[in-house]
């Protein structure tokens, strides 16, 4: 078992290829209205949730929807991939903005499997190259440090390297 024990209020920032399974994840561990979905806010802006010209759009509604949540004390958790390092600090800066901690949980699963599950997945198929490029900046960002995302400003990084380990995790929230 893998406790992974967060703040109550704070924003937990999950990391991870398409594919890789962040939204399951957040579904097990969040409250429907605890998660704020990139996938979501496309669909609600352009009514498809693949639709990359509404990619700014939807992270404007959901970095303000973020700003409000976590103003008000409420833990949010952002489903998004945050591969990129500036999409991670822009959501770290908010969480600091509201003088809470962040939580990365990187879903750092192996290639094949994310690739199989993203080629299997009932709905919205990622093309195989974009899902490819994911999990190779992935990889440099988890990298590029001896302790991955270290110096970015979250309070705690767990990183979850196989599907057993996610399959193990409780969820613990302390209430601040
Ligand atoms: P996301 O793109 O990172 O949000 O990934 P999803 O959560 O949508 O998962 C992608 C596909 O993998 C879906 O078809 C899921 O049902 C499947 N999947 C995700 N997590 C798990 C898991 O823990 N076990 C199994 N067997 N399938 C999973
Ligand atoms: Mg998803």
């Amino acid at each position: 078992m893998t406790r992974i024990v967060v703040a109550d209020p704070s924003l937990i920032v999950l990391v991870g290829a398409a594919g890789s399974g962040k939204s399951t994840f957040a579904a097990r561990h969040f409250a429907p209205a605890e998660i704020l979905s990139s996938d979501a806010y496309r669909a609600l802006i352009a009514g498809d949730a693949t639709d990359q010209r509404a990619t700014k759009p939807a992270f404007g509604r959901l970095h303000r929807e973020l700003a409000r949540r976590l103003a008000a004390g409420l833990l949010s958790v952002v489903d998004a991939t945050n591969i990129e390092p500036a999409a991670r600090r822009a959501l770290v800066t908010r969480a600091a903005g509201a003088s809470l901690p962040a939580t990365a949980v990187i879903l750092d699963l192996p290639p094949s499997l994310v690739l199989a599950r993203n080629a299997a997945r009932p709905s919205r198929v990622v093309a195989d190259e974009i899902v490819r490029r994911h999990l190779e900046r992935l990889r440099v960002t988890i990298d590029a440090r001896a302790t991955p995302l270290d110096g970015e400003g979250f309070a705690q990084v767990v990183v979850l390297r196989d599907p057993a380990e996610v399959d193990a995790v409780t969820m613990v929230r302390e209430r601040g």
